[in-house]
Formats: structure tokens, sequence, C-alpha cells
């Protein structure tokens, strides 16, 4: 282990969480390198506008937000390197040695920050039209499409959530779901079913958005799986409600996770069941899924893992 490949803090991921442990880590005079993965950024750089992040009252492109965010750890001292960690070898404890593609780094902590990825259909126009109608995000979105016909994707609790959320803002929400049978659990489908302005089409799925980057979406074209039917659907939005996966393939082999892959970390700090190892952002929260608190949580991996590191040095 040379001394150019030893950090004191290395961050695995480059989305809010990522870059805010690594403005913090770096701040605090400590040797931090972020492997920001091939596509740095995350879940932000498919976004077009973010209104709820604090501190810019007209809003700002996410890309754009990210160019600052990396700026910023820049500036304090972090190294960051646009590639993938392949492989974290945690044997014999910290430091940790991390492989990536183009040579092995080591560090005496780790913040995971790798997020999560919101599930997509898959289809061509559907790619095409991200952030130009079609969006995994009510939350980040819904604001944009004040009294528009939307389509919800999916029959579980996201969908529901995601749905009763859109309809403070839009006409009319159809839920369309594969299955003649919800997976939510019955109090928010119920909450679902009971509200006027949405609609259910059961047993269909997307084959194609229709709609252009320039105009957005206007229509869905529907197929019903029962029937084999086409139909098209005038709405001016559609959303993604079919589950988030966490980036956590990295680490499954040691890292203790929950049954869909999220990372456990203690109530209240970002410790995980590895000492010296933390988790910040989506890739452990499937609850709030915002780009502040995963970059609240950064925050807090940092102090922990600066922290960790301080009692270790006096301990020695
Ligand atoms: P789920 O896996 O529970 O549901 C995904 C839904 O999307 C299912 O109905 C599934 O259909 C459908 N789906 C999956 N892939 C496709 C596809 N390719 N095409 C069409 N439909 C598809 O994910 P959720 O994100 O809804 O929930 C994840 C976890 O988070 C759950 O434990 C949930 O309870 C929890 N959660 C809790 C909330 C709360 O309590 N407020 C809010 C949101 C989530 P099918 O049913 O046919 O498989």
């Amino acid at each position: 282990m040379s001394k150019e490949n030893h950090y004191q803090v290395i961050v695995i991921g480059s989305g809010p969480a990522g870059l805010t442990a690594a403005i913090y880590a770096s701040r605090a005079n400590l040797k931090v390198l972020v492997l920001e993965g091939l596509n740095s950024g995350g879940q932000l750089m498919i976004t077009t506008d973010v209104e709820n992040y604090p501190g810019f009252p007209e809003g700002i492109m996410g890309p754009d937000l990210m160019v600052a965010w990396r700026e910023q750890a820049e500036r304090f001292g972090s190294v960051l390197k646009q590639i993938d960690a392949t492989q974290i070898d945690i044997k014999g404890g910290s430091p940790f040695r991390v492989t990536t593609d183009e040579m092995e780094y080591f560090g005496d902590a780790l913040i995971l920050a790798t997020g999560a990825s919101a599930r997509w259909l898959g289809i061509e126009s559907e790619q095409a039209l991200m952030g130009y109608g079609v969006s995994a995000c009510a939350t980040c979105d819904g604001f944009f499409f004040q009294g528009k016909d939307l389509a919800v994707i999916g029959g579980g609790d996201t969908a529901m959530e995601e749905a009763g959320f859109l309809t403070r803002y839009a006409n009319k929400v159809y839920i369309i779901h594969r299955r003649d049978e919800l997976r939510a659990s019955k109090i928010m489908g119920d909450r679902a079913i009971k509200n006027e302005k949405i609609d259910f089409i059961w047993d269909s799925v997307v084959e194609e958005v229709i709609g252009t980057k320039e105009e957005g979406v206007s229509g869905l074209r529907l197929k019903n799986l029962k029937t084999n039917e086409e139909s098209v659907l005038e709405v001016q939005g559609m959303f993604l409600g079919i589950g988030h996966t966490p980036n956590s393939d990295l680490v499954k082999d040691f890292i203790d996770m929950d049954e869909n892959g999220y990372i456990k970390a203690d109530p209240g700090s970002t410790k995980t069941n590895i000492d010296g190892i933390f988790a910040a952002g989506d890739v452990r929260d499937h609850v709030y899924r915002q780009a502040v608190t995963a970059a609240g949580s950064g925050c807090m991996a940092a102090i922990d893992a600066e922290r960790w590191l301080e009692a270790r040095e006096s301990a020695e």
C-alpha cells in the first residue's frame, strides 16, 4: 500500500449523499477520495428542474446542482474519480481495500453512498421522454403538472402514495396496474380507491409513451393483458411507481441489509455492522429518498467517520 492510493476516507457514490460526505470530510482536513462511479451524480442527473432543494428560490437543473456540488467537494481537497468500485475487501479490517478497473485504493474508513435506482419499464419511448413528462418521483415533479391528467404505473404502496400525492395538483390520476389485485397494503389501497380523483385501469401495461421532448407527453398506448385489446389513454405525464432497487450489490456479502437490499445502519447514525464502514443516502433509506435527506445523511456519515477515525487514533 503506497501513500498515494491510501486515503483516510473513501466515499463510494457521488449523488447528494456522497458529495456532501466528501465536503464535510475534506473540510475536516481528512484525505478523501470519491469513487464517483461511471454514471456520476446520481438520480439528480436524470431530473430537470429541482425546485425543492433549499437555497434555490428559482429552482435549479438537477445536473447543474450536481456540478456545483462536485466543485464544492473539490474545493476542499476531495479527489474525485469517475470510476466504479468493483470490489471491496474487508478482511483484516481497516484499511479496507477497494478495487477499481484502474487500480486499488485503501481507505481507513468507507462511506457507502451508492444510492438507489428507480425501476423503469424499459421501453424506448419511456427512456426518451424521461424528464419530459416521464418521472419516477412525484414529490420532485408533481408540481409541474397542475390541472393535468396523469398516469401512475404500479400496484404497490409507492404507486398508491405517488397517486395520492399527485391528486394535489392533477385533474385526474389513473393508476395502471398489470394485475387486477393490488400489492399495496389494504389501508393505502383503500385510500386510493376512495379518492375521487383516482381511477384504476386494471390488467394493463404501457406499450408506448406518446409525445415529444418539445411538447411533453400526450398519451400512453396501453394493452389489456386479459383481452389483448389496445387503447390510447390521454395523459400529460407518466409516473413510475414500480419500486426502487438499492445499489448495494457491491457489499452484499458482508454488510447487513434488510430483505429488499437496503443497508441497515444503527438508528440515528450511519454506522453499519462493520466497524469503520458507514452508509448514507438512498442505499439505506427507502422512506424519504430526497436529495436533501440524502445530503443530511451524507453529512452525518462524514461526522461519524471523522469521530471514528479520531477515537481510533487516540486509542493507539
Ligand atoms: P413493490 O415491489 O411493493 O410494488 C411494485 C409494484 O409495481 C407491484 O404492484 C408490481 O406489480 C408493479 N411492477 C413491478 N414491475 C413492474 C413492471 N415491469 N411493469 C408493471 N408493473 C410492475 O414496490 P413499492 O415501491 O411499492 O414498495 C416497496 C416497499 O416499500 C414495500 O415494502 C412498501 O410497503 C414500502 N412502502 C411503504 C410506504 C408507506 O408505508 N408509506 C410507501 C412506499 C413504499 P405486481 O403486483 O404484479 O408484482
